[in-house]
């Protein structure tokens, strides 16, 4: 737990947040501000600031597989997964997150 960490409160519910999936060790949640008709978060529980912390790689299979449970309860067949790592990459919340975004067109490059 870090203290004034917005997803360590979400995680440990201390903010309700109506959660899509939760297990032991993630939880997973709709965007604030949703950049796409489905914008869902999956955070460990765990407190990590980013991708470059994380010392457990098991973390990273737990993320992975919340993920993939998030998709299932979603029913989303097609979407895209996202990490922001540091500022300049557009992270604003410093506790480890993968975005799951779908419901419009997600190619990448755009056009
Ligand atoms: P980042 O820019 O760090 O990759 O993504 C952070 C995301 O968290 C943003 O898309 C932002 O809308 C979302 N966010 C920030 N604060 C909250 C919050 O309190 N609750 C929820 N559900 N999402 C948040
Ligand atoms: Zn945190």
């Amino acid at each position: 737990m870090s203290e004034d960490c917005i997803f360590c409160k979400i995680a440990k519910k201390e903010i309700p947040t109506e959660f899509v999936y939760e297990d032991e060790n993630v939880v997973s949640f709709r965007d604030l501000n949703p950049q796409a008709p489905v914008h869902v978060l999956v955070i460990p529980k765990e407190h990590y600031s980013s991708i470059r912390e994380v010392t457990d790689k098991e973390v990273f299979a737990h993320l992975m597989y919340g993920v993939q449970k998030t998709a299932e309860k979603l029913n989303l067949k097609e979407f895209r997964t996202v990490i922001n790592t540091g500022a300049a990459a557009g992270q604003t919340v410093f506790h480890i997150h993968v975005h799951v975004l779908a419901g419009r067109d997600l190619l990448w490059p755009p056009g």
